[in-house]
């Protein structure tokens, strides 16, 4: 079973992918900004994939991505944002894996899970 960890700082978003996630069968842990995100990452090093938000409280996804990929260059960061055309422009997005722009249908970014993780 492959692990997610789900960082945005809207509890909506985060039902939304959890529950989607978790129907399609993988084991789904979240936190709600880049520092959670970061001690979630400590204690559950068996996550193969990140869905991050950029724009969040305590800690952005951009200096999550920075931090991250201090310590770890291969685990696929995938962002979701609302904002699809300000993330092109944005240096962050080369650390990450790509991203996937917020809309109902997740279509998309389910797909986009499956490549990133070979599947
Ligand atoms: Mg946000």
């Amino acid at each position: 079973m492959k692990t997610l960890l789900i960082i945005d700082d809207e509890k909506h978003i985060r039902f939304l992918y959890e529950e989607e996630f978790s129907d399609a069968g993988y084991q789904v842990f979240t936190a709600s900004n880049g520092l959670e995100g970061l001690q979630m990452l400590e204690q559950h090093p068996e996550v193969d994939l990140i869905l991050l938000d950029i724009k969040m409280p305590e800690m952005d996804g951009t200096e999550f991505l920075r931090r991250v990929r201090q310590m770890n260059e291969k685990l696929p960061i995938l962002i979701s944002t609302a904002y699809g055309d300000y993330i092109q422009q944005d240096f962050s997005v080369w650390l990450s894996n790509g991203y996937a722009v917020k809309t109902s249908d997740l279509g998309e970014l389910r797909a986009k899970v499956k490549e990133l993780l070979g599947e």
